[in-house]
């Protein structure tokens, strides 16, 4: 029997997963059949992620080099590297206007009684992250022993050194064919293993959600659906409209031409709330259905796994306004700003993982004098939030790869 395309069985697992979910979430958790499928769930959901984050480190190592020494060699390396960064940045901001406007229009968090919270309040101990510490650390974290990196899966450092010894093979030409061969060589064969690793997609997919659905606090969601439904609004809104819209403009292609390609990595960015994790699923999808160069998507793909985060940073602008409005605070326009500029920086430095924007998040309520304790209020709906901005997130770099691949040849 010849089983229906990847595509569909991706859309089966998708919707098995949710109505499972929500099934098990009705009978409860103690419930013995539910104890089992979370059981079998989380196993399954696991190794999945387990697999592809099996195949990232050798892929970014790869995909960033070969993509260097590639456009190196066509003299295009300062274009991409200059139109990628503005990319971002631009995205990033736009991004970040939406969900600040939405945030100061509809006043999620006013009114709202702060003493339900008081018992998280108490229960959480933030983490304390100024933000100059925070900047220490991150570039502190840029340059590390390339085997510990490789060793310990720290993809920041990875992609660092993969910068230098994609600029080292280029500069050092022909003498250096070989270990570029070689490279490129490894790379072909870490696609195909991410094209098996596929197959498992839809149960992967599947058991990820079940567990989700299953585990999510329907209490708190209902006392915060304001904020919530905000959030999925504006994010939504990024995502179906000014991401398409984007591309559109620049490229002329149609958003349904796009999702059509973009779906496999959009749903895994949902169920695995993980750029990095997607990172293998979101350059096959980039290369062979989106048709960019691959040494384009090698370099732009990779580095937005790990820079570009649109949802990331809408999220936290808009949480930020929401915290002060929580706890009635009227926010001037120059700490607007500062949230404005501190949420760009918390999403370049959130590392593409679940929930890492939480980390982050601390320091953009710190930067305004926002309680960090706040925290507490936001990591009970977090799993639900991050799946749609991870999405968006991994949106980003695919349409950011096909508008880069446009204007570098236009230049
Ligand atoms: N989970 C997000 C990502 O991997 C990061 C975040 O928590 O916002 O893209």
């Amino acid at each position: 029997m010849k089983l229906p395309s990847l595509n569909i069985q991706i859309f089966i697992g998708t919707f098995l997963g949710v109505t499972i979910g929500l099934y098990f979430h009705y009978l409860g958790m103690q419930h013995s059949v539910v104890k089992d499928g979370l059981y079998a769930s989380e196993l399954v959901g696991t190794l999945f992620i387990d697999l592809l984050k099996m195949v990232l480190v050798p892929l970014v190592l790869c995909s960033i080099t070969v993509g260097i020494a590639n456009l190196r060699q066509h003299r295009q390396i300062h274009r991409v590297w200059v139109t990628t960064l503005l990319f971002f940045l631009s995205s990033t901001a736009i991004a970040i206007i939406i969900g600040m406007s939405a945030s100061l229009y509809f006043k999620p968090g006013s009114g709202l009684h702060l003493a339900m919270f008081e018992h998280a309040m108490q229960n959480y101990e933030a983490k304390q992250l100024p933000i100059s510490d925070f900047f220490a650390q991150f570039l502190h974290g840029l340059f590390v022993n390339p085997f510990a990196a490789l060793a310990q899966g720290n993809v920041l450092a990875i992609v660092m050194f993969a910068l230098i010894l994609g600029v080292a093979l280029v500069i050092g030409g022909e003498r250096y064919k070989n270990i570029l061969q070689l490279l490129q060589e490894l790379l072909e064969l870490t696609m195909r293993i991410i094209s098996w690793v596929m197959k498992l997609a839809p149960l992967g997919i599947m058991a990820l959600l079940i567990k989700l659905v299953t585990t999510q606090d329907a209490a708190m969601l209902t006392v915060l659906a304001k904020f919530v439904t905000v959030i999925i609004g504006t994010t939504l809104f990024h995502g179906a409209v000014v991401l398409p819209l984007i591309l559109y403009l620049f490229t002329g292609k149609s958003p349904l031409w796009f999702w059509r390609g973009a779906r496999e990595a959009l749903i895994t960015a949902f169920a695995t709330s993980s750029s990095s994790s997607t990172l293998p699923v979101t350059l096959r999808c980039v290369t062979q259905h989106l048709h960019v160069k691959p040494e384009i998507a090698g370099f732009v793909v990779p580095l937005g796994a790990i820079l570009n985060m649109d949802g990331t940073a809408l999220y936290e602008a808009a949480a930020a306004l929401f915290v002060a409005n929580l706890v009635g605070i009227e926010l001037s326009l120059a700490q607007q700003l500062v949230v404005f500029f501190i949420a760009m920086i918390a999403s370049i430095g959130a590392p593409g993982i679940p929930s890492a924007g939480m980390v982050t998040m601390v320091m953009v309520l710190q930067s305004v004098g926002l309680p960090a304790e706040a925290i507490a209020i936001l990591l009970p709906m977090d799993r639900l939030l991050d799946t749609i901005r991870t999405s968006v997130n991994v949106e980003g770099d695919m349409v950011g790869s096909l508008v880069i691949q446009k204007l570098v040849h236009k230049i």
